[in-house]
């Protein structure tokens, strides 16, 4: 007897009971759509199945059963599997909310975080076979309430788990502020292992959810040799593969697609072929174990990212000035450029100490203050140029540096300096 797309079933699979819709499956396996919104994937060989509803008609009977599909990628999944006794890698998941941990409160209809990583393990039983999974909750928070203290929290706990023994650690995160996570994390840790974040755009209770997927990937670059923190997210809109960018150089561009992480002024690191499990990197990476675990903390939250519009006052720059903040990322137009108007501020700012780094609204290339007077003004009021650096990672990068050093003349030395990947010799892409 066998089960078809769309049959309610019942698996049972060491002594815990999963019950849901048939989604499209391979030979041999049977991936299940649960009552939660999470996909679940299984070996038929390897489970009870029960089934409870055949189109729409309510049945009862036991039997281990055989998707219609063609299969092409059963060997590959089958390679996967651990051999029977095999050590699994120690991975740790550290959980900080966002939409992968979430799903739609059905009281008030908003998308909440609901779901802790235990949740997600026992939701998405592949991840079992590939690694031997310990769940932390940091925070059930959506990204867009996270801040640098919370960045601290979650290195504290990452360097925590490393020393403890984790071969890797996912990160399950929301994906609006994603990657200043990931630079801050890049900035904090030097990592001996894969560091990962990983999130979701649809909740697993939306039939097009992105988490099963995202998170396999993740998992699969947590046990890799790519000793770096990266974001791990679709590629495309489709289900075939997840890209792996540095957590430098990365950007959330689009609001809602799967595929809306892109690796800005540089290439990913690889990419996770969901079918095969295959990783494939196209650039040169920090491999496992090439460095020791170093921790460096302290983040000076008083710094700000303003962008620069047509007109806008320059009494912006007076505000933060004259507010205690401790330095300045400007995201100019261009090559880098601000009104001449903004100028006497920017000498304002570097004669009271106030380090301020230009960045573009343009993200895509190179600043290059030196084309234009505007450009040749601002350096000589002592503006940094942030080369091709992302105005996110510029102020992660700022709010570090100034939580390692109160020296002004280092400080300036440090921005100028590629410390975690952030500014790249030659752009790729
Ligand atoms: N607002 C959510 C967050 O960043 C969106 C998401 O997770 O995709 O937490």
């Amino acid at each position: 007897m066998e089960f078809k797309q769309g049959d309610r079933v019942r698996i049972e699979k060491d002594g815990t009971v999963y019950e849901g819709r048939v989604m499209p499956s391979t030979e041999g396996h049977i991936i299940i759509k649960m009552n939660s919104g999470y996909n679940a994937g299984f070996s038929v060989d390897k489970v009870k199945i029960t089934l409870l509803e055949k189109n729409g008609e309510i049945t009862n009977g036991d039997r281990n059963g055989k998707s219609q599909n063609g299969g092409k990628e059963d060997k590959a999944a089958e390679e996967e599997m651990p051999e029977p006794g095999k050590k699994l890698p120690k991975v740790t998941i550290l959980s900080t909310g966002g939409t992968i941990a979430s799903k739609i409160d059905y009281r008030t209809g908003a998308v909440t975080s609901q779901f802790t990583a235990d949740d997600v393990l026992a939701a998405i039983p592949e991840l079992k076979e590939i690694a031997d999974f310990k769940g932390r909750v940091i925070s059930s928070t959506l990204s867009e309430n996270m801040d640098p203290e919370t960045w601290q929290t979650l290195a504290h706990a990452a360097v925590e788990e490393i020393k403890a023994g984790a071969d890797g650690i996912i990160i399950t995160h929301g994906t609006d502020t994603m990657m200043y996570t990931a630079a801050a994390l890049s900035f904090m840790i030097d990592t001996p292992v894969p560091i990962a974040l990983v999130g979701s755009q649809r909740s697993a209770d939306r039939p097009s959810s992105d988490n099963a997927m995202n998170m396999i990937c993740a998992a699969l670059v947590a046990i890799s040799d790519i000793a770096e923190v990266s974001v791990v997210m679709h590629g495309t809109t489709s289900d075939d593969f997840c890209e792996i960018h540095r957590g430098t150089k990365v950007r959330k561009m689009h609001t809602s697609r799967r595929d809306a992480f892109k690796s800005i002024n540089f290439l990913p690191i690889g990419v996770v072929d969901y079918n095969t499990g295959e990783i494939k990197t196209s650039i040169d990476y920090i491999r496992r174990g090439e460095r020791s675990l170093k921790f460096k903390p302290g983040m000076e939250p008083k710094c700000a990212l303003i962008k620069f519009t047509p007109g806008a006052d320059p009494e912006i720059l007076d505000y933060y000035i004259n507010s205690g903040y401790r330095g300045l990322v400007l995201e100019g137009t261009g090559l880098g450029h601000v009104s001449t108007k903004w100028i006497p501020m920017i000498r304002k700012a570097t004669d009271a100490k106030i380090p301020v780094i230009v960045t573009s609204q343009c993200l895509n290339g190179r600043i290059c203050d030196r084309v234009y007077d505007t450009g040749r003004d601002m350096l000589k009021a002592g503006a940094i140029e942030g080369e091709d650096i992302l105005p996110e990672t510029a102020l992660v990068k700022l709010m570090w540096v100034l939580g390692q050093t109160d020296e002004f003349d280092e400080a300036i030395e440090m921005l100028s300096e590629d410390l975690g990947g952030e500014i790249t010799e030659r752009t790729l892409k």
